[in-house]
C-alpha cells in the first residue's frame, strides 16, 4: 500500500492522518493494517520507531468506528498492554491523535499515580484502555474493572514485558479475557517464552516483521571512546559542551543516572534524570521539558527510556555500555528518528570491552573508536566490517528462509562501512547476561527495509492524564 487511502479506513481517521502529515504507510503499517482490518490475529516483529503503534491503532480505531457500541460499565472494548508508563502514555496519545475525529473514550491505567482517578475513569466504561499489567490487575482485583467484554487485546513490546517480569501477570490477565477476541502481539525480538505465549494466546496469527537492527545501526553515525572509568564524568561534560541539539545519556543504574545528571548540572550543563524511582509527576515534567526542547540533556536508564519518542534527539551517549547487546540498538534508535541524522557516542572502559565485542557482533560492524585513556594516542584508522563466520542465531526456518536472532532479516546489501575508526582491542573482561533464546518459527521472511518518513513533531496529547477521554 502506498497511501493511507488504500486501506479503506474510515474518513475521520484518514483526515486525522493527513493532519498528522502521515502520507505514506511504513512497511509494518502496509503489512499489518489490512490483516488486522480483516479480523486476523497478528504477531508483529517490530520495535519502537517503525510506526508499529499506528499499525495496530488505525485498524482498531476503524473497527470501533464501524461498530459503535457503548462500552459496558467498568469495562473496555480494546485493551492495550505495554511494559512502561511512558510507552503507555505515548500509545494513548497516538490513539487520541488518530481518533480525534471519532467519538471514542479512552483511559490510561498505570502505576505510580493514585488509583482513585483510574477507578472513576472506568466506572462508565471506555472504548480504549492502555495499561501496564501490574496496575491493571490491581484494578481487576478491586472490582473496578472487568475483562470479560474485551474485543481486541494488544500486547506491545512483549519481549520487554518478559524482561520486566510481567509474564505471569500477562497470563493471569489473558485467562480472564473472552476466548472470542482479536489478539495482536508486537515484540522487537522473539524469545522462546514469548513465542510460547503467542502460540497459546493467538489463533492462526499472521506474521509481519520489519528489520530494525541492521538498519538502525546503519542510519546512526556511531563512535566509541575508550576511556578510564574515572575520566567519564569530565569526558561527558566535554562532549556535551561541544554539541548542539538534544542529547539522551544512558546509564546502567538509576543511581548512576542521578549522579551523572547532578555532575553535569554542577559543571554547568543543565541535565535531568528519569528512571523508575522518580514519581510519575517528576517523569512527566522532565519528559515534557525534553519534548518541548527546553531541556537539552536527559539522563535515563534503559527501561525509563524505552518508548521515548522525541524527534529532536540528535545525540545518544552511552555513558555506560549495556550488557545486553540488543539494548544498544534500542538505545541508538532513540536518535535519527523519522529520517533525521543522529550520532551515538559510547564510552567504553576496560570492564566494558566484552560488552562492546558483543554489540559489534550483533550489528556486524566495528564501531569507529578514539582512545582517550592516559598515555594513548587519539588516532583514527579506517574501520573494518566485523563479519563473524556464523552470525549468531542465523538459522533456516521451517519455510527455508534465512533468519537472524530476534527474527530480523539480514540486509548485507544495505550496510555501509563506517567512515573512520580503528578496531577496538578485544580484551576479555566484564560481565554479561545470556541473551534470549530465539524462536525459530516466529520470524520475518518477506518484509523489506523500513523507510522512515519525515513528519511534523506530534503535539503533546496529555500522556499521563488518566481521566481524559475523547468523548
Ligand atoms: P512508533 O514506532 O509507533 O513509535 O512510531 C515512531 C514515530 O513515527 C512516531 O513519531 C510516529 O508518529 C511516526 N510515524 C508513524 N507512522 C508514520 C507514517 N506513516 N508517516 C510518518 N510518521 C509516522
Amino acid at each position: 500500500m502506498t497511501s493511507f487511502n488504500d486501506f479503506g479506513l474510515a474518513e475521520p481517521i484518514t483526515r486525522a492522518l493527513a493532519e498528522e502529515q502521515y502520507s505514506t504507510p511504513t512497511p509494518i503499517q502496509s503489512d499489518a493494517i489490512p490483516v488486522v482490518l480483516a479480523g486476523r490475529d497478528i504477531v508483529g516483529i517490530a520495535q519502537t520507531g517503525t510506526g508499529k503503534t499506528a499499525a495496530f491503532a488505525l485498524p482498531i480505531l476503524h473497527r470501533l468506528a464501524a461498530q459503535p457500541r457503548e462500552a459496558a460499565r467498568k469495562s473496555c472494548r480494546v485493551l492495550v498492554l505495554s511494559p512502561t508508563r511512558e510507552l503507555s502514555g505515548q500509545i494513548l496519545d497516538s490513539f487520541r491523535a488518530y481518533g480525534r475525529h471519532l467519538q471514542l473514550t479512552s483511559a490510561l491505567v498505570i502505576g505510580g499515580v493514585p488509583m482513585g482517578r483510574q477507578v472513576r475513569d472506568l466506572m462508565n466504561g471506555r472504548d480504549v484502555l492502555v495499561a501496564t499489567p501490574g496496575r491493571l490487575l490491581d484494578l481487576v482485583k478491586s472490582n473496578a474493572l472487568r475483562l470479560n467484554a474485551i474485543e481486541v487485546l494488544v500486547l506491545d513490546e512483549a519481549d520487554r514485558m518478559l524482561d520486566m517480569g510481567f509474564i505471569h501477570d500477562i497470563r493471569t490477565i489473558v485467562a480472564k479475557l473472552p476466548k472470542e477476541r482479536q489478539t495482536l502481539l508486537f515484540s522487537a525480538t522473539m524469545p522462546r517464552e514469548i513465542a510460547e505465549l503467542a502460540a497459546q494466546m493467538l489463533r492462526d496469527p499472521a506474521r509481519v516483521a520489519v528489520t530494525p537492527v541492521a538498519s538502525t545501526a546503519e542510519r546512526v553515525e556511531q563512535r566509541v571512546i575508550h576511556v578510564e572509568r574515572a575520566a567519564k564524568p569530565a569526558l561527558l561534560t566535554e562532549v556535551l559542551r561541544n554539541e548542539q541539539g538534544q542529547a539522551l545519556v544512558f546509564t546502567r543504574t538509576k543511581h548512576g543516572a542521578d549522579k551523572v545528571a547532578r555532575n553535569l548540572s554542577k559543571a554547568g550543563v543543565p541535565a535531568e534524570a528519569i528512571h523508575g524511582n522518580k514519581s510519575q509527576n517528576q517523569r512527566e515534567r522532565v519528559l515534557g521539558a525534553f519534548r518541548a526542547g527546553k531541556l537539552k540533556t536527559l539522563v535515563a536508564t534503559d527501561i525509563a527510556a524505552r518508548g521515548i519518542d522525541v524527534t529532536g534527539i540528535s545525540h545518544v551517549i552511552n555513558y555506560d555500555l549495556p550488557n545486553i547487546p540488543e539494548s544498544y540498538v534500542h538505545r541508538i534508535g532513540r536518535t535519527a528518528r523519522a529520517g533525521a541524522a543522529g550520532i551515538a557516542t559510547s564510552f567504553c572502559d576496560h570492564e566494558e570491552r566484552a560488552f562492546l565485542r558483543d554489540i559489534e557482533k550483533l550489528i556486524q560492524m566495528s564501531i569507529p573508536a578514539t582512545d582517550r585513556r592516559s598515555g594513548q594516542q587519539q588516532d583514527r584508522q579506517p574501520a573494518k566490517h566485523h563479519r563473524p563466520q556464523q552470525p549468531r542465531g542465523q538459522q533456516q526456518d521451517r519455510g527455508g528462509h534465512r533468519q537472524k536472532r530476534g527474527g530480523q532479516q539480514q540486509n548485507r546489501g544495505h550496510r555501509q562501512p563506517p567512515r573512520f575508526g580503528k578496531q577496538p582491542n578485544r580484551h576479555e573482561g566484564g560481565r554479561r547476561e545470556a541473551p534470549h533464546p530465539v524462536d525459530q518459527a516466529a520470524a520475518a521472511s518477506d518484509i523489506g527495509q523500513i523507510a522512515f518518513m519525515r513528519h511534523a513533531p506530534r503535539k503533546a496529547h496529555g500522556a499521563g492524564d488518566a481521566n481524559r477521554g475523547t468523548r
